[in-house]
């Protein structure tokens, strides 16, 4: 398996955010990236135009976010703009799978602040909704927004904007498991919603960016396990990165602090090898295995539930039963506990 890290969910001056998508590159090669996504509201403009392409070791690709008013769906791997549908997104997400792309919800239970246009907020309402991929259970920018409820509190978020983002988003995991429990292949992925976007104040303070490409890339990030090594060749690593965002070999992590690559999870027995993203048959000798990068305290997560904790690099856990596993990590930055790494799901059966 072959690690590429991330990031996902970013906008460029093709609609609101700042940078050009050559800028983006820029900031993603900065942060030691292998690649991001960008998606822009309602138009893949950057990819009509010619604009997906390797710049220096970055493979940019170039996908959409679909819908205005609430629903807010991520759009990968499509070739033509998917209508935006806000009432009735289930035809936004069968749009998608027609066109044999990877669907996303957005940022689900954004709150907004009071102190931004009155806590204007896209959240996703509809949870009838099926045949969707991914659901974003980390997202920079709605994060940090929701934190901040008072001007003091968003002075302290501008200097220390780490402190906004301890864990995931508490009710869209929640949300995830539910789908999990119905048997469906929902994954977790992290998108930074990075705008870039610099906003001036009339007053004596500096001007200041609020989700710049820089911090956003090197916080909440996607890891991939590929299949076989990136060549360098477009069409080719571009069809190995959406192949793995399907197949769900991933998690995300808050790299910021201590990078998560080189994080494992898998199952195994004397008869099968299961990875994240894949099923594997009940088996009285079947083991979990994690690696964490670092020590770190372990959650492995049965059916929604918190099931056994385990501290250090190297963790095994006996007694997997039927259903489905997901890990979560933890550890200790400067004294304070924050969640690290949440991977995708290994489904037993
Ligand atoms: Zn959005
Ligand atoms: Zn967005």
């Amino acid at each position: 398996m072959h690690e590429v890290v991330g990031n996902l969910h970013i906008h460029s001056h093709y609609s609101d955010g700042r940078g050009s998508i050559a800028d983006i590159a820029v900031q993603a090669e900065k942060a030691a990236l292998d690649f991001v996504i960008i998606t822009d509201h309602n138009t893949l403009q950057g990819k009509h135009k010619g604009e997906e392409a390797y710049y220096g070791n970055v493979l940019v690709l170039i996908g959409m976010e679909v819908n205005t008013e609430a629903h807010h769906y991520l759009a990968l791997g499509v070739e033509h703009e998917v209508p935006e549908n806000d009432d009735d997104p289930q035809q936004v997400i069968n749009e998608v799978n027609r066109q044999q792309g990877w669907g996303g919800i957005a940022h689900p239970f954004e709150k907004g602040s009071p102190l931004y246009r009155n806590s204007l907020c896209f959240p996703w309402t509809d949870w009838g909704v099926s045949g969707f991929q991914g659901i974003e259970i980390w997202n920079y920018l709605s994060q940090w927004k929701d934190s901040i409820h008072t001007i003091p509190q968003g002075i302290y978020r501008l200097f220390f904007p780490h402190s906004a983002f301890r864990a995931a988003c508490q009710p869209a995991l929640e949300q995830w498991d539910i789908y999990l429990q119905k048997g469906e292949k929902v994954l977790a992925f992290g998108g930074s919603d990075a705008h870039d976007v610099k906003v001036k104040c009339k007053t004596w303070l500096p001007s200041f960016t609020i989700s710049s490409y820089q911090k956003c890339f090197r916080s909440i990030t996607t890891h991939l396990l590929l299949s076989n090594a990136l060549t360098g060749r477009f069409e080719h690593d571009a069809s190995l990165i959406y192949e793995s965002l399907h197949r769900g070999c991933s998690w995300t992590a808050y790299d910021y602090f201590q990078s998560s690559r080189g994080f494992q999870f898998y199952m195994q027995s004397p008869a099968a090898i299961a990875q994240m993203g894949e099923r594997i048959a009940l088996h009285k000798n079947l083991e979990a295995h994690i690696y964490t990068p670092a020590r770190a305290e372990v959650h492995l997560y049965h059916d929604g539930k918190l099931w056994d904790k385990s501290h250090g690099k190297q963790h095994v856990f006996t007694n997997i039963q039927s259903g489905v596993y997901r890990v979560e990590v933890w550890h200790r930055v400067r004294g304070i506990k924050r969640a690290w790494i949440y991977s995708n799901p290994i489904w037993v059966s």
